[in-house]
This record gives C-alpha cells, structure tokens and sequence, in this order.
C-alpha cells in the first residue's frame, strides 16, 4: 500500500524478483486494460483519469485472473492493493485467508507529488497530471486510514519509511488551512479522514 510515487511499483518489482513471487501490479494491469478500446477499457480509462477508484468487482477479477494463472508460484505479491476496506474484506472472503504480511510505503506527501509530477513528465503517464494526482492523494488518504486499522488489529502491518504509526490525532486545521502541512503530513492519523485543508496545505 502507499499513495502515487511513493515507490511502490518500482520496490514490488524488486521484491517479487528477489524473494521469486508473481508480482501482481495493480495500476499496470489497469493502465493496459485502459487502453482497449472496449466499454469496459474506456470505462477504467475514465474513473483513473479523474483519480478514483476502479470498482472492487473489476480488481477482484484482475487478481483472481492474475493469481490463477500463475498456479506454480510459491507467492504473490499485490502492488496497490487493498486501497479500501471492502476490497480488504472481499479478499479475504474469497481466497479464504488474509494476506502474510501488509507493506505500508509512507512517504511524505510532497515527495509523492513531486515524483507523480516527474513521472508524468517523463512517461507520460495520462493520470500524473496535477488535477489526477490531487485527487488520487485525496483518494489515497481518506481510505486508507481503515484499511491500516483493519491490518494493525491483525498484526499484519509493516510501515517502511517515515513512521506514521502508532496513530496520533491530527491537530485542528485552522480555516485557512493548516500553515505545518508538511510536518502534519508525516504524523497523519490515519485512523479517519483527513482534513482536506491540511493535505492540501503544502501543495
Ligand atoms: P497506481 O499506479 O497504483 O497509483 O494506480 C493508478 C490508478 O489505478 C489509481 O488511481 C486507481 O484509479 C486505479 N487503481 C489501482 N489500484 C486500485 C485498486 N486496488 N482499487 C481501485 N482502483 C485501483
């Protein structure tokens, strides 16, 4: 788990290569399924363009696709997955168990934007534009905050980077927005929303 640029895909890549897992890459597989032109291509095509989520039943079918077809493997490794607390507990449901372990990449939120802006730039990639990625944050941050609680419960976290856990509470955010974004950014309380003021403070 982590938001855009935090490094997730490149990492994941060189995890499944290392330790022999099938890498499943969520937003590649999606991105290729973005591109066809079928109604359900043009369909992921727009929810990613505007940076929210594609429909659990389509990432279920992709991961359950992407794992049965590689039956041999002795792991998996799902990169960008769960992003919401349904999808954590329809997998669950259906493969029967939970995962072994839950990687966190938490990277401060200017170095993610910065990196997307980048990234965009260079690959071209349609939703590393400014207006995609602000909305991909703001995704990223009011979701997630369950789905680290639902793992922490479990005992099941590992938080690489900056440590935003054990959870603190967020100071109030002043009506013009919090002047210590940045800081803010690195002790998010991940257990509930965040304030849309505070995240986009250091924009
Ligand atoms: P990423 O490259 O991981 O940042 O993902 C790019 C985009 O793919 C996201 O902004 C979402 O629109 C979509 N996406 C990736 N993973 C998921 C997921 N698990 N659930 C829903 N949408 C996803």
């Amino acid at each position: 788990m982590g938001g855009p640029g935090c490094g997730k895909g490149t990492q994941c890549k060189n995890m499944a290569t290392k330790y022999g897992f099938c890498h499943v890459g969520l937003g590649q597989l999606l991105r290729q399924e973005a591109q066809r032109n079928t109604q359900r291509g043009r369909k992921i095509h727009d929810i990613m363009l505007q940076g929210l989520l594609v429909p659990t039943g389509t990432i279920l079918d992709m991961i359950s696709n992407a794992m049965l077809s590689r039956p041999e493997s002795r792991g998996f490794l799902i990169d960008g997955f769960p992003r919401e607390l349904r999808q954590a507990k329809e997998f669950e449901r259906i493969v029967g168990r939970a995962p072994d372990i839950v990687i966190v990449f938490d990277c401060s939120m200017d170095t993610m934007v910065r990196r997307a802006l980048r990234r965009g730039r260079v690959e071209h990639r349609a939703d590393d534009c400014e207006q995609a990625i602000r909305q991909r944050l703001e995704t990223y941050y009011t979701l997630c905050g369950p789905v680290l609680t639902f793992y922490q419960q479990k005992k099941l976290l590992c938080n690489v980077g900056a440590p935003c856990l054990p959870l603190t509470p967020l100071p109030k955010p002043t009506p013009q927005g919090n002047k210590t974004g940045h800081a803010v950014a690195h002790n998010l309380d991940l257990s509930g929303p965040v304030s849309h003021c505070v995240c986009w403070e250091i924009w």
